[in-house]
């Protein structure tokens, strides 16, 4: 047997990674989990809510045992301008857990944990400089200590993935298929946000900010209610900043100070910034997935669903499906391209793959159109509403008539048929 030499190791201990660790320490196979940061959760940014059904898949006893901040009982989306919100509110009883806030640096610390009882190793502060690859098939990894062999390397380290790289599965990332996020931490009393916006203790809320300050980009707010902090923050596309010459800081500080959104974390103590990487190239931008001795799971392997806000569940379930087909490839000692194809296989046929197909046209298309619709309509919506709570001398049908000519003033019917297309061509997209 080759020096350092184990069944499986796993590049990465996010959710993907931990996913896939302990599904294969449960199947009792040898597996290694290698992680540059300090610990698992250290280098992880995320808005963000994780989905109580998928996590439960891997974890079954989460709800009762592992660090969660608040469920999302209410879900707002709102259409900002400069100075208006438009709000869409979806509440549910208190009792309902679709989603919870965690943070990651409690939670991803608490999974490895799980998965080390289960019987995984766990390597914190090592970083993979590059596989080792023998005769087409990779068989190892090189970290800044030594090398460390094994039949099988899954490929789980996100979103800026230099080890599919190598592999020539991934180019350099395209600023089109990628978005930016930063994202405050800003501390404050629990009661104060339960007052604030309207909880009871263990509840949470989540804004989802379209419009202002992101008028002109493919972008996005967002903002998360902890237990004792609100986590805020946005993502716009990695294009559109660069050739829109936007600084995104500058974008974070405008919705902060938005008239909806100063209330809601005046007075709070700013505890964390962070920047990340989010991938958006979807399914048309997806790598290969597998290759000799290897798979690719999660953010890596460009597995976000951005229309749902979706990205650790896919990371859990592609993590969970690339582990049972190394336990199946284990059992007959075939490492091969042709047997790890079989990864593919289950992603196709699970919902990860399926819905992200269901999505894929639906980003480049309104790419096309941003400024209609994160600028455009917000701004038309929020007119209306000003028009039908205000009371002036001037009736009503006037009122309504100005409004309706406004629509045709201010763009070409040109414009308002492209728009028009989009939203079919999106929706049939979806349907077909
Ligand atoms: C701002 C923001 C908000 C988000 N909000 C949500 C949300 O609300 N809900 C949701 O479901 N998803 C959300 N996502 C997406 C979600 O965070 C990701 O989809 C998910 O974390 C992907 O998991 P992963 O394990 O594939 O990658 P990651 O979580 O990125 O983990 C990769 C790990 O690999 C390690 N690593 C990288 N390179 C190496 C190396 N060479 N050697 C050793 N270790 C290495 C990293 O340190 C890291 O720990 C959000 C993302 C961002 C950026």
């Amino acid at each position: 047997m080759t020096k350092n030499k184990i069944d499986v190791i796993i590049v990465g201990a996010g959710p993907s990674g931990v996913a896939a660790g302990i599904t294969l320490a449960r199947a009792n196979k040898k597996v290694l989990i290698v992680e540059r940061g300090s610990f698992a959760g250290a280098k992880n940014v995320f808005g963000g809510a994780i989905y109580v059904e998928p996590t439960k898949e891997i974890f079954p006893n989460f709800l009762e045992e592992a660090p969660i901040e608040r469920f999302n009982t209410e879900h707002k989306y709102t259409l900002l301008t400069e100075n208006e919100a438009t709000t869409v509110s979806y509440k549910t009883k208190n009792t309902k857990q679709n989603s919870c806030t965690v943070i990651r640096s409690k939670f991803d610390k608490w999974c490895i944990e799980e998965a080390q009882k289960a019987g995984a190793y766990f390597a914190p502060n090592t970083v993979v400089k590059e596989l080792i690859v023998e005769n087409k098939q990779v068989v190892g990894i090189k970290t800044d200590m030594e090398n460390y062999y094994a039949d099988i390397i899954i490929i789980a380290d996100g979103v800026n993935s230099l080890l599919a790289k190598q592999l020539k599965l991934r180019k350099d990332i395209d600023p089109k298929h990628v978005a930016l996020a930063v994202k405050e931490v800003i501390k404050l009393d629990p009661k104060v946000i339960e007052s604030r916006f309207n909880l009871t203790e263990k509840n949470g809320c989540v804004y989802e900010f379209i419009g202002y300050p992101m008028d002109k980009q493919l972008g996005l707010g967002f903002l998360y209610t902890n237990k004792d902090s609100i986590a805020i923050g946005l993502g716009i596309g990695l294009n559109d900043l660069k050739n829109q010459a936007i600084n995104v800081n500058d974008v974070l500080e405008k919705l902060k100070q938005h008239p909806l959104v100063e209330p809601l974390i005046k007075d709070g103590e700013l505890l964390e910034y962070s920047a990340h990487l989010i991938p958006e190239g979807g399914y048309n931008n997806m790598p290969k997935l597998y290759t000799n001795g290897a798979m690719i799971v999660g953010d890596a392997a460009m597995l976000v669903n951005n229309v749902h806000w979706e990205g650790t569940n896919l990371a859990f379930k592609s993590g969970k499906l690339a582990a049972q087909t190394a336990i199946e490839a284990l059992e007959k000692q075939d490492f091969s391209e042709k047997m790890l194809s079989n990864y593919q296989k289950k992603l196709e046929n699970s919902y990860v793959i399926k819905d992200l197909k269901t999505y894929k046209d639906v980003l480049h298309n309104i790419d096309s159109r941003t400024s209609s619709f994160f600028g455009y309509y917000p701004k038309k919506i929020a007119e209306f509403f000003d028009i039908f709570t205000s009371v002036n001398e001037k009736p009503k049908k006037q009122e309504f008539r100005k409004y309706i000519y406004s629509w045709f003033k201010d763009r070409n019917i040109s414009e308002l048929i492209s728009d028009v297309t989009t939203i079919i061509k999106s929706v049939i997209g979806v349907l077909k």
